[in-house]
């Protein structure tokens, strides 16, 4: 374990953010170089518990073997703690950088104390990793002579991919963007993680490793410019399904058709595009600068519209949220080691505070109408607010408000996966439009189709993407080739 005495001795010391009036004036990534004696330190706080929940089913949803590396860090012993972390997660650069970190809510030590900086110690780790250039292609000794074609190449294509290749099946990932990482490219904004940095670099490795990555191909019914998803099963023998969960919910008031109304992904898609395609001077995207910004929803979508918006220079920010403010303090019915369900200051929060003076959330609040001027542009919302009454929302009456706004940005979750490449194939869905494919075994309803991910599960998170992708590997191969030995 860290040091015997060590969770008496320290107390937990969470890396810094880069100053926010700082950061707001670029999108580089917001995080500050790592600080060994302070890993260390905080390694040294782990309590090698007996059973660590930190990697258990409540904790990391890959069992990330947590108390083992955080032993390493604590040691200096970096080289080790880089193989551990590499047994478990395929791209640790990604989740040390974007997981919210449920192994820290499931951390033995929050119980009492502040959990141990968790997150931070994995970034650390697999950034010294590739400093050192530790992090080299690993291609497979052997090849099967069996392909798998894998459809998306956000992080649950991305593992399966990588898993797959290791076990030498030749893999070709189909993307319909021009750039490969599905949401880790064109979702998570640039200062949350970097695209060429970091995305691009594990892309690369993956090539350099044989997986063979095909952008701007859409594979649907075989029209309007797609590729047909039958002839992709007729070229491989086994065909992963990791398409995401990419239709928005949508907010059909009156007034939606206002210009000046989008959906956050139309928003912050394109803000990456032009940034890296021309540094912004394409103007080819939806620019928040001087305007009176309205984003409605929170979550990680509402941070990254803020957070851009910001980085544009908008002239106002409020974020409406029809949620009551969480508690500060885990409630009665949230329990350790449950996800802690409480009040959080996020990058894009902190930085609308830096700039207005305060948090930008509005809590318990419904959106009625868009109001708009003759020309057809949105000038504003109207809302009432609300109350939880016997589980519902219920009007607050004569509590109607209007705001200002020239920009609102809809980031209210996302209802499913699209289904242009599943009906051609008479796929069955899940009550909630998903791939039906139960969860470890991965297999759709359509001989030789395995589905993963956010597309089978819904609107989640990149470690269980990752997670999803990792196992549909395992059972493609088993399916493949009889047996597997992938974990
Ligand atoms: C704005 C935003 C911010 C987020 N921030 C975080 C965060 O900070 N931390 C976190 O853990 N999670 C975050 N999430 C959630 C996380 O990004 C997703 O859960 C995760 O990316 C899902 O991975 P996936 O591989 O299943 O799908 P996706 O990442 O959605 O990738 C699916 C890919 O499939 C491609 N595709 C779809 N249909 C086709 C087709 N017919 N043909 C070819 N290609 C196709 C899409 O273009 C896309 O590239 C965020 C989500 C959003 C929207
Ligand atoms: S992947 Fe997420 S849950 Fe797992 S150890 Fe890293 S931060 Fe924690």
């Amino acid at each position: 374990m860290g040091k015997v005495t060590g969770f008496m001795e320290f107390a937990r010391n969470a890396a810094p953010y880069r100053d926010a009036t700082e950061r707001l004036l670029d999108f580089k990534e917001i995080y500050t170089d790592h600080d060994n004696e302070r890993l260390s330190t905080q390694g040294a706080r782990c309590m090698d518990c007996g059973v660590p929940f930190c990697q258990s089913e409540e904790g990391c949803p890959i069992h990330n073997l947590i108390p083992e590396w955080n032993d390493l860090v604590y040691r200096d012993e970096w080289r080790e703690a880089l193989d551990r972390l590499h047994k478990t997660n395929n791209f640790p650069e990604f989740t040390g950088r974007v997981c919210p970190a449920p192994c820290e809510g499931a951390c033995v030590l929050g119980i009492t104390d502040p959990a141990v900086t968790i997150k931070n110690i994995e970034m650390a780790i697999i950034d010294r990793g590739f400093a050192e250039g530790w992090v080299v292609p690993q291609p497979p000794a052997k090849r099967t002579g069996k392909t798998v074609g894998v459809v998306g190449s956000g992080p649950a294509g991305l593992s399966a991919a990588a898993q797959l290749n290791k076990a030498g099946h030749k893999v070709t990932v189909y993307e319909r963007a021009d750039r490969i990482g599905g949401l880790l490219m064109y979702g998570i904004p640039n200062m949350k993680l970097a695209k060429n940095e970091v995305v691009e670099r594990r892309v690369q490795l993956l090539r350099d490793e044989g997986v063979e990555f095909v952008v701007n191909k859409a594979i649907g019914d075989g029209t309007e410019g797609t590729t047909s998803i039958h002839e992709l099963r007729d070229d491989h023998d086994a065909v992963l399904l990791a398409t995401g969960a990419t239709v928005p919910r949508d907010l059909p008031i009156p007034g939606r058709e206002f210009k000046g109304v989008h959906f956050a992904m139309e928003f912050l898609t394109g803000n990456t595009k032009s940034l890296l395609d021309s540094n912004h001077e394409d103007g080819a995207y939806i620019s928040a600068k001087d305007k009176h910004v309205i984003v409605i929803g929170g979550g990680d979508t509402g941070t990254d519209c803020i957070g851009t918006s910001l980085r544009h220079g908008c002239a106002s920010l409020v974020n409406f949220e029809l949620f009551p403010q969480p508690p500060a303090e885990r409630a009665a019915n949230n329990p350790w080691p449950t996800w802690p369900r409480i009040f959080r200051v996020d990058y894009g929060h902190e930085e609308a505070a830096s700039v207005q003076g305060e948090d930008p959330r509005v809590y318990s609040i419904s959106s009625l109408n868009f109001i708009g001027d003759e020309n057809g542009n949105v000038t504003g919302v109207r809302t009432i607010d609300v109350e939880m009454r016997d589980g519902k929302f219920e009007n607050i009456e004569g509590s109607e408000r209007e705001w200002k706004a020239d920009l609102v940005l809809l980031a209210m979750g996302f209802l499913g996966p699209e289904h242009d490449l599943s009906d051609p194939l008479n796929l069955e869905y899940d009550e909630r439009s998903n791939y039906a494919a139960e969860y470890g075994r991965y297999q759709t309803s359509v001989e030789n189709v395995f589905a993963a991910g956010d597309c089978r599960r819904g609107q989640s998170l990149v470690v269980r993407a990752i997670n999803e992708g990792r196992e549909a590997a395992r059972e493609i191969d088993r399916h493949l080739m009889g047996t597997t030995e992938l974990p």
